[in-house]
């Protein structure tokens, strides 16, 4: 299969891209490396500097018959102080490229949604049909995309998978180096730990007064390999005019006190850590049921707590290098 994936610059795309390559798919990537980086790209794909947004012009002549969709503006934070980059790079961006696939014939796309999209959800596990109320407008680009799709799968008959994702770590290793995370502005626990250890800042720990066993918030990390193998079973059930949504995650999490030990356990280091206030809109726990996952995709994570950290660190070490 030939497949458009954009945003293949970052760090799940570049992981998916190497998983496709893999599998012996065809892969052209897209990304304005507005965040990620051109080096990151697998060897293999093709690579076109180009946003979403202006791929109507040569969408055409690429003869692509699937889509996968990561490319968007991605800190909860930032949403919230800057809401016009997420509605233009997240919302107009994708139609702007749901157009050009209607336009040019393309009917598949497996699309990076997010646990961002439930908010506060009061019942967990969160299953897929859980009350949508996102609390940033990151959570709610991603929740008006997923409604387009619906839309679009109706009345176009667009074949679509939504799939929300939680917590994602880990990198995937190879011969020379691998692909993992390199945020310019890193806000996530794992990669922030393991550079506390590594001579960075000490962790904030944000809020150890939650209802929880530890005090400290729960969440549903999954291994970017396990993620990255549900969206190459994601195009294998996509089906013109139906639209799927699906939880990624494992039904279970670990709390912020347990992801550190597991850091000091891969490291052979404790991680330094200052305890910090709560940071504002963490909820207390977030785990994703994974029945739909399951059932849709024959899907379930394998890798550990452990593997993630590990893998993690080995890219924090040795990694950069594409190969
Ligand atoms: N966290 C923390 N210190 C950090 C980064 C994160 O204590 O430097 C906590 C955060 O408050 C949350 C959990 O770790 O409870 C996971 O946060 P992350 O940003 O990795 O993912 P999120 O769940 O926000 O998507």
């Amino acid at each position: 299969m030939r497949v458009l994936v954009t945003g293949g610059a970052g760090y799940i795309g570049s992981v998916v891209t190497a998983q496709l390559l893999a599998a012996g798919h065809e892969v052209v990537v897209v990304d304005d490396l507005s965040t990620g980086h051109q080096d990151a790209v697998p060897p293999g794909a093709v690579f076109h500097e180009l946003s979403t947004a202006s791929l109507d012009p040569v969408l055409g002549s690429w003869a692509i018959d699937a889509v996968i969709h990561f490319a968007a503006r991605s800190l909860v934070g930032e949403s919230i102080t800057e809401p016009s980059a997420y509605w233009r790079n997240n919302v107009s961006g994708t139609l702007a490229l749901l157009d050009s696939m209607r336009a040019h014939g393309v009917g598949s796309i497996v699309f990076s949604s997010s646990a961002a999209t439930y908010g506060q959800a009061v019942e967990q596990p969160i299953r897929e049909d859980a009350p949508a109320r996102p609390t940033s407008a990151y959570g709610r680009s991603k929740l008006a995309v997923d409604m387009a799709l619906t839309d679009y799968a109706t009345a176009y008959g667009i074949g679509a998978v939504s799939l929300r994702y939680f917590n994602v770590a880990g990198a995937l290793r190879t011969p020379s180096g691998g692909y993992g995370e390199r945020h310019t502005t890193e806000t996530h626990l794992i990669p922030n730990a393991l550079r506390a250890v590594d001579g960075g800042p000490p962790l904030q720990l944000f809020g150890a007064d939650y209802p929880t066993d530890d005090g400290t918030c729960v969440r549903d990390y999954i291994h970017v390999v396990d993620l990255g193998d549900a969206h190459l079973r994601a195009l294998g059930v996509v089906e013109p005019a139906a639209h799927h949504v699906v939880n990624l995650g494992s039904g279970a999490g670990y709390s912020v006190r347990q992801v550190l030990t597991a850091v000091g356990e891969v490291t052979g280091e404790e991680v330094p850590v200052i305890e910090a206030p709560r940071r504002p809109g963490d909820p207390p726990v977030l785990v994703a049921s994974n029945a739909a996952a399951a059932q849709l995709l024959g899907w379930r994570p394998e890798r550990d707590l452990n593997r993630m950290v590990a893998d993690a660190w080995e890219f924090h070490r040795f990694g950069r290098a594409a190969g």
